[in-house]
């Protein structure tokens, strides 16, 4: 419940304008949570982005994979 600011009156929901003393209401905060995303991706699909590129390129050079002459 949204009280006044000015005069601490308890306000309907859907009031913008206190009914006592007509101050503006402070516009309550929409209860949704939003992750951090990047590009409208999600941070663990970037990181499983980096590290598969990173496993890629590591196994394409020399020192990985082949064995010792
Ligand atoms: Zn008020």
């Amino acid at each position: 419940m949204p009280n006044c600011p000015n005069c601490g009156t308890w306000n309907p929901e859907d009031k913008t304008l206190c009914w006592r003393c007509q101050t503006e209401l402070p516009r309550p905060e929409p209860p949704k949570k939003k992750r951090p995303n990047f590009l409208g991706f999600p941070m663990w699909m970037w990181i499983l982005l980096v590290l598969f590129f990173v496993v890629t390129t590591f196994s394409q050079c020399s020192f990985i994979g082949v064995p010792p002459t």
